[in-house]
């Protein structure tokens, strides 16, 4: 199924700013068009400016959640069945215009059009796994006591999403809101705003007006949703500073919360891994995507007698690279959001580099003025160099050699995120071993980043608070009640 996308190339709009002007994207507040801004948007395969799009001021942010509150009475009386079929019909629509959408993931983040469709691709799969979600009554009835705990909708939820997933990050948190009975504003990252907006629009001949509402806007805009005090909750994935701002922000009202933050996982290699799969998870899942993940491999912990070998590994793939349009299907290679994001990356790399340690890796080629790093392993990295300690979010990944498990499990376990982890080896069951005794929400083994919606995830210290996907996340845009009678 993946590989449809190699016929999205070929009718890929030659230019971007007429294809996207001619979209008219607008901003959805109470089911209709709400045009404000302008704001500029640049492609990061190019650094060119893409278009001037909608961007929210104050006045849209309380119409938004005006139009939410307004709408929460009819939609949290609709049963779960009836939102789970609209839910499957906005799947469906997702799925309709994929071709769409994958245009504008492409043009928005300069990903490579095929890793773009991927996310189209799952994004769809994630919204019918959690429309099929289902909250489960508990019954705690006794002699002369009949009491049931259900689960109730919370009123106005507020998605705030990162430009690092713009669809499926999106959509998850809408599902999950939808399904529970919440209304929802959504609001993406405002380097990322096409596809958000161009959900919104699907979403209007689905559900009720007012139930999904799109403001775009910085990050006064989201800190403005989240104060507001018509919401009832609040659903983030960004960074771990501002998770803790928002966490402040949300204090007063006592809003619900669910933080996906940052996280520095740690894969573990063990002397019997295979280098084959170990280097091509590092390659794919890590420096291909300029290490924009927030469960991408972030330092890499190789037994000594195997370091060679998926170095240079990793090292052969990464030469493979090729930096260029996101539209040209020899491109392979996905670059940094923003000039200030390849900045920061190359930031670390400078100061490892400053403090002993040598980068192996291509120089690039091509990629013009995108915003381009070239796939690289930090090799000599001390556990206190900033890209060791602090996550990089960037295609440069320090590897680093050990002998002793025991202390390589100490070095990895000590981080103040806690999102993902690995360990790699042909004894499973030792890995697995290894692996409990990881402190992260997910420990993989012989695999890593591998989410999907019917599985939850959890987080560890400074990684996030709550839990989103399997029936969690509905579980989270909902309040538990108690029905206690006496008979
Ligand atoms: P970021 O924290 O800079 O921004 C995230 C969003 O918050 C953006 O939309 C931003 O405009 C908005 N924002 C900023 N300040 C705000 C405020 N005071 N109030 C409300 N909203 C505000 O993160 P980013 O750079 O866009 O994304 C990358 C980060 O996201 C990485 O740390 C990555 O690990 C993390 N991430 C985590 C997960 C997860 O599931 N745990 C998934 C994807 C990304």
């Amino acid at each position: 199924m993946l590989e449809e996308a190699e016929t999205f190339y070929a009718s890929a709009p030659q230019e971007l700013t007429p294809w996207l002007a001619g979209l008219g994207l607008a901003q959805t507040i109470a089911g209709a068009d709400a045009h404000a801004g302008p704001a500029m948007i640049v492609h990061p395969a190019d650094g060119q400016t893409l278009l001037a799009y909608p961007d929210a001021d104050l006045r849209h942010v309380h119409d938004a959640v005006a139009a939410a509150a307004g709408a929460f009475p009819d939609w949290s009386s609709t049963s779960w069945d009836e939102r789970r079929v609209l839910l499957e019909r906005f799947a469906d629509a997702l799925w309709e215009h994929r071709q769409t959408l994958t245009y504008l993931v492409a043009a928005e983040t300069g990903r490579p059009l095929r890793r773009a469709f991927s996310e189209i691709f799952f994004s769809v799969d994630y919204v019918r796994t959690i429309a099929a979600q289902h909250l489960a009554e508990v019954d705690y009835s006794r002699a002369g006591i009949r009491a049931r705990l259900v689960h109730r909708p919370l009123g106005v939820a507020v998605a705030i999403a990162p430009w690092n997933g713009p669809v499926i990050l999106a959509v998850a948190k809408l599902a999950n809101a939808l399904l529970a009975g919440d209304t929802l504003v959504l609001r993406p990252a405002p380097q990322t705003p096409l596809s958000a907006l161009y959900l919104g629009m699907l979403g209007r001949d689905i559900f009720p007006a007012g139930v999904l509402n799109v403001v775009t806007g910085d990050a006064a805009v989201g800190a403005a949703l989240v104060e507001h005090p018509d919401v009832a909750k609040i659903s983030f994935t960004g960074s771990t500073d501002t998770g803790r701002k928002i966490a402040a922000a949300a204090a007063p009202g006592l809003k619900r919360l669910t933080l996906e933050l940052g996280g520095n996982d740690a894969a573990i290699v063990l002397a019997d891994a295979d280098p084959e799969a170990v280097a091509n998870a590092v390659y794919r899942i890590s420096l291909e995507n300029a290490g924009q993940f927030c469960a991408a491999i972030k330092r890499l912990y190789v037994h000594e007698s195997l370091y060679d070998e998926v170095r240079d590994r990793v090292c052969a793939m990464a030469q493979t690279a090729v930096a260029g349009s996101a539209f040209d299907p020899a491109s392979t290679l996905a670059p940094l959001q923003s000039a200030a994001q390849r900045a920061r990356v190359q930031g670390f790399v400078d100061d490892a580099v400053g403090r002993g340690a040598s980068v192996i890796g291509p120089a690039l080629e091509g990629g013009g003025e995108g915003f381009f790093l070239p796939p690289v392993l930090v090799e000599g990295c001390q556990a206190d160099f900033a890209i060791v300690a602090e996550e990089q979010f960037g295609p440069a990944l320090p590897i680093m050699a050990f002998t002793d498990e025991a202390e390589v499990l100490a070095a990895a376990n000590a981080n103040q995120y806690g999102l993902g982890g690995s360990v790699w080896s042909s004894d499973v069951e030792r890995a697995i071993a290894i692996a409990e005794k990881m402190r992260c929400g997910t420990a993989w083994v012989n695999q890593h980043g591998a989410f999907s919606a019917a599985l939850p995830m959890p987080f560890a210290g400074q990684s996030g608070i709550g839990m989103d996907y399997a029936h969690f996340g509905v579980a989270e845009h909902s309040r538990a009640m108690l029905i206690n009678a006496k008979l």
